[in-house]
């Protein structure tokens, strides 16, 4: 199970488009996440580390903190156009 805090402890920097990179370890790892990228398994999302690879559902917790944080550029955007 990944703790919620660990997982929002990853730092994540804009790289491309839908693409991130994401420090794990006080920046020790980085690993490059693209949402947008077809998966192979008939869905979008790739990360370069080795548990994405090995997992067969095709999901890590970069990918789950990729997508956090562009939901909440969404919302931020969203609540600053509701105001
Ligand atoms: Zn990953």
């Amino acid at each position: 199970m990944i703790d919620i805090k660990d997982l929002m402890a990853l730092q994540v920097q804009n790289h491309d488009q839908a693409s991130y990179l994401v420090l794990s370890g006080r920046g020790k790892r980085q690993y490059l996440v693209d949402l947008l990228a077809d998966n192979g398994r008939g869905g979008i999302g790739v990360c370069t580390c080795p548990d994405y690879e090995l997992n067969r559902n095709a999901q890590c917790k970069h990918l789950l903190r990729c997508k956090i944080y562009l939901a909440e550029g969404i919302l931020k955007h969203l609540a600053k156009e509701k105001r």
